[in-house]
């Protein structure tokens, strides 16, 4: 298990515009937001506490609609069991910010200043999607060192994995390391958080390979579809 701590975000304003989209509290033009986010994103440098946590296991069986790791921990659906056909092992992760951004973004909204409370927000969710492809690299890049592949990420939620598997995640892993608990939605808690199993084997499935975005019924109408 790998746990790292106080890793360097770039932030660039071309992500955080995407994660943000066109003004998003409605009250700013292009200028505006980006003059904002000039001051914001400083500011959010100084909140954030960019972590991650993983670990391998091994991948014991492919069933039709599941998977079972080592352990005996079962994840269901047929997003995994599709895609992990030729996996031998499965790494789980889970990577958060923390939630001092979530804090000021609340006390912003108490000062009823809307604006910076959602482009701060905005830039949370941009940190968070930097850090989730950090961790992602890094799972990958070490596979490669072992002449491995590793498959796209996939998260509870995404297609017809259920959330509730995050529960999984929350079993097998110190979690509470990250400062992370899970709400009764089977959310992480703070909010800018994410988790990802990632296949890894000498060859994976082309599918695997693939985003769920790619399959997900509404990924026309989701701004955060990824390819
Ligand atoms: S398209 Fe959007 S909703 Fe669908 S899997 Fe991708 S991010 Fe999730």
């Amino acid at each position: 298990m790998r746990v790292l701590r106080d890793l360097d975000l770039d932030l660039e304003m071309s992500s955080v515009l995407w994660c943000q989209g066109e003004d998003p509290s409605g009250r700013l033009t292009t200028e505006q937001q980006t003059s904002l986010n000039h001051d914001l994103i400083p500011e959010s440098q100084q909140l954030l506490n960019p972590s991650v946590l993983y670990d391998r296991f091994a991948l014991r069986e492919v069933r039709e609609q599941s998977i079972v790791l080592g352990e005996g921990a079962v994840f269901r659906g047929h997003l995994l069991a599709d895609r992990f056909g030729l996996a031998e092992e499965v790494v789980l992760a889970l990577c958060t910010i923390g939630g001092d951004l979530d804090d000021r973004v609340s006390k912003y909204r108490d000062a009823e200043d809307e604006a910076r409370a959602v482009l701060l927000d905005g830039i949370g969710t941009a940190a968070i999607g930097e850090l989730g492809e950090m961790a992602h690299a890094l799972i990958r890049d070490e596979a490669q060192e072992r002449g491995w592949q590793a498959s796209a990420p996939f998260q509870p939620g995404q297609l017809d994995w259920p959330l509730e598997d995050h529960g999984v995640f929350f079993e097998l892993l110190p979690a509470e390391r990250l400062g992370l608990r899970l709400h009764s939605d089977h959310l992480m808690v703070p909010s800018k958080s994410v988790s990802m199993a990632v296949g890894l084997g000498e060859e994976m499935l082309p599918l695997a390979m693939h985003r769920a975005c790619k399959y997900c019924p509404i990924a026309d109408d989701c701004r955060f579809s990824r390819e």
